[in-house]
């Protein structure tokens, strides 16, 4: 199958947006932003073996590569419009793996409003993809890293560390306490594969929050990004930080693990600044785990004074020349 073919079964869904006025097929797509919107771009690249295991299902490779990029949007605040799809194939790739790829990212393009417009196929020696989403936002409006003010409470979405401990059961399986059962091992892998961006919580975030970002790298790490961008430090409070129950077993059978919960990454929560005039009892998602001070800028501080990991988080060229 040459590349035309491979694109023509794959990857040329039908677009539903108004905004899409082409889509893939032609040497670039159109959009039409609506009057009053503004727009934002956001990407992602995945390769196999380092974001994601080799033997992940190709349902799970798609839906990730889409959602960790409308994650980012989410954390903008923003409304899902269109994005690119940049496959590197390795050669043997055969059609069935293709087939449930493209099946499992039509899947959450389509519930999340989100048309395919174009992208790239070529070969590669690793799989590796790259996606481009594109958002809009009401004019002048968006969510960013900065913005938020000393006396703000800081709060996440949902729970923080399943996704560590997902990879854990994936690459050491030794190291999984005797008492999570199969069905936890499966919600914990699950929770790695399949990210759930939280759109509707970004967009009722909006003109709400004042800062705002997602979990991708380790909640410390992804905090102290907030902190630096808006010149601030935090007062966190580690048994604040929300856990689902599996990640409790676990942790009561490994206390030390708590470091890697935080640190992980891969959660694609929210990490949310919220003004003291803000009831958070609107956002039912949210826990509040801390607030933001006055301090040197990007310190987070326990505030029971218990030991935070001095490595914060996932850093890419950790063992890089440069
Ligand atoms: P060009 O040579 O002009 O870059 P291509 O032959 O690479 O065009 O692609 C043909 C069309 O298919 C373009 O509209 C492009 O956006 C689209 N396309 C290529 N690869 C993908 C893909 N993996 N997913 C979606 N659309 C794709
Ligand atoms: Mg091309």
């Amino acid at each position: 199958m040459d590349e035309f073919d491979l694109i023509a079964r794959h990857f040329d869904w039908p677009a539903h947006r108004p905004e899409v006025a082409l889509a893939v097929g032609d040497d670039a797509a159109l959009i039409d932003p609506p009057a009053g919107s503004r727009l934002t771009v956001a990407t992602d690249m995945l390769v196999a073996g380092r974001h994601f295991p080799f033997d992940t299902p190709p349902e799970a490779v798609a839906h990730k590569a889409l959602a960790v990029n409308l994650s980012d949007l989410a954390a903008m605040g923003a409304e899902p419009l269109a994005f690119t799809l940049s496959l590197g194939l390795p050669r043997d790739t055969e059609t069935d793996w293709l087939a449930r790829f493209s099946g499992g990212m039509r899947r959450l393009a389509e519930r999340s409003g989100c048309d395919l417009i174009g992208g790239d196929t070529v070969g590669a020696d690793t799989l590796t993809l790259s996606v481009t989403v594109i958002g809009r936002l009401p004019a002048g409006q968006a969510l960013t890293r900065a913005g938020a003010r000393a006396g703000d409470r800081l709060a996440v979405s949902g729970h923080i560390g399943d996704a560590s401990l997902g990879l854990a059961v994936v690459m050491q399986p030794d190291t999984v306490p005797a008492g999570i059962e199969p069905a936890g091992r499966e919600a914990l892998r699950r929770r790695l594969d399949l990210p759930e961006p939280r759109l509707s919580l970004g967009r009722s975030l909006l003109g709400e929050a004042s800062a705002g970002l997602d979990c991708s790298d380790g909640l410390l790490q992804d905090i102290g990004h907030l902190l630096d961008a808006s010149g601030l430090a935090a007062t966190i409070d580690l048994s604040a930080v929300p856990l689902s129950s599996t990640a409790r077993a676990w942790l009561a059978a490994r206390p030390g693990d708590l470091e890697r919960l935080v640190t992980g990454g891969d959660d694609y929560e929210l990490i949310v600044a919220l003004p003291p005039g803000i009831d958070v009892s609107r956002f039912p998602e949210l826990t509040v785990i801390g607030e933001l001070v006055d301090g040197p800028v990007g310190e987070i501080r326990e505030r029971h004074g218990r030991a935070l990991p001095t490595r914060r988080g996932y850093q890419h060229f950790e063992n890089a020349e440069a």
